[in-house]
């Protein structure tokens, strides 16, 4: 039997090219409770239609076969309407480009489990909160920023973000609005293709790791971070995470497993 598709688009926002915000509405059901940083399971049917701006199916697509992928959340645990993700277009790819064709009130799956330990639950009380990541690898972040945490004065958060263009930095407006209000939020973008800039890139440029090494994150917080005082999480690219847990090794910071504590959690997209 075909599995059904019990969940409805309620909003879509195209931030850029190959890049939507979609928030998903449970259909009769209520969501169960959950933490931020974890994810949920969505799932269309082969038959779906795929969006124009991905490649073909390599395979002639009538099936009612569910694909599905896991992806992170990004509102509160608090707001139980709906569950917001971060979608980034992966043009060959199986679900993703049946996802962007989704228009609000189109049925789409939402799996019931939420799952992940990619949460703030091993990270202790008074420690700086470094939360690196790559695209859509914000998407888990947005979720802790907007639920769990509270501006200290004498506690940083650092949100250091890569994407390639400017227009590719989601949710800016509110990550800007946070860093004026919070004293000790540090909102840090960075861009990797600024040759391709329609208006001249004031910002950083290059990849999160350069910045590391460039010492932007010292600088913002006005101390070294260190593994006594500070947690950083990764998300998104592979390779990002790989290069930074290298960078965080030479410092002495460990990544955390379940059976050994550590203050780098990753959570890796592919
Ligand atoms: C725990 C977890 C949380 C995730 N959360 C998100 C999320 O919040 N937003 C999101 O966009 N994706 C997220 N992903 C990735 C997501 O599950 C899918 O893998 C992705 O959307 C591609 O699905 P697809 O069927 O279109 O591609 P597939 O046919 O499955 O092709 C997979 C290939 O696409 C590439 N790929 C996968 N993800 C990305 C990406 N984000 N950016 C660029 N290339 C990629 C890789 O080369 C990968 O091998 C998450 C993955 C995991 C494991």
């Amino acid at each position: 039997m075909a599995v059904e598709l019990n969940a409805v688009v309620s909003h879509r926002i195209e931030v850029a090219s190959g890049l939507i915000i979609l928030r998903v509405a449970p259909d009769g059901w209520e969501l169960p409770a959950w933490e931020s940083g974890q994810f949920a399971v969505l799932g269309l049917r082969e038959s779906a239609p795929r969006t124009m701006l991905s490649d073909p199916d390599p395979k002639s697509a009538d099936s009612d076969k569910l694909i599905r992928r896991a992806y992170s959340i990004a509102s509160s645990p608090v707001e139980r309407g709906y569950l917001e993700f971060y979608i980034t277009l992966v043009q060959s790819g199986a679900l993703t480009p049946r996802l962007f064709a989704l228009q609000p009130g189109d049925r789409v799956f939402l799996g019931k489990k939420i799952s992940g330990m990619f949460t703030l639950d091993d990270v202790p009380a008074g420690n700086n909160l470094i939360l690196v990541g790559t695209g859509t690898g914000l998407a888990p972040y947005m979720s802790m920023l907007r639920n769990e945490l509270d501006c200290h004065l004498d506690l940083h958060t650092v949100v250091l973000l890569g994407a390639r263009h400017s227009w590719d930095l989601g949710y800016r407006g509110e990550l800007i609005a946070m860093q004026r209000y919070c004293p000790t939020f540090h909102y840090i973008p960075v861009i990797s293709r600024p040759d391709e800039e329609l208006v001249p890139w004031s910002g950083q440029t290059g990849y999160v790791q350069d910045l590391w090494d460039r010492g932007l994150v010292a600088q913002a917080m006005d101390v070294e971070p260190s593994p006594e005082t500070a947690h950083v999480l990764l998300c998104g690219n592979p390779g990002m995470i790989e290069g930074m847990i290298e960078r965080l090794g030479e410092q002495g910071f460990v990544e955390g497993t379940r059976q050994e504590p550590g203050q780098v959690h990753a959570e890796k997209y592919w």
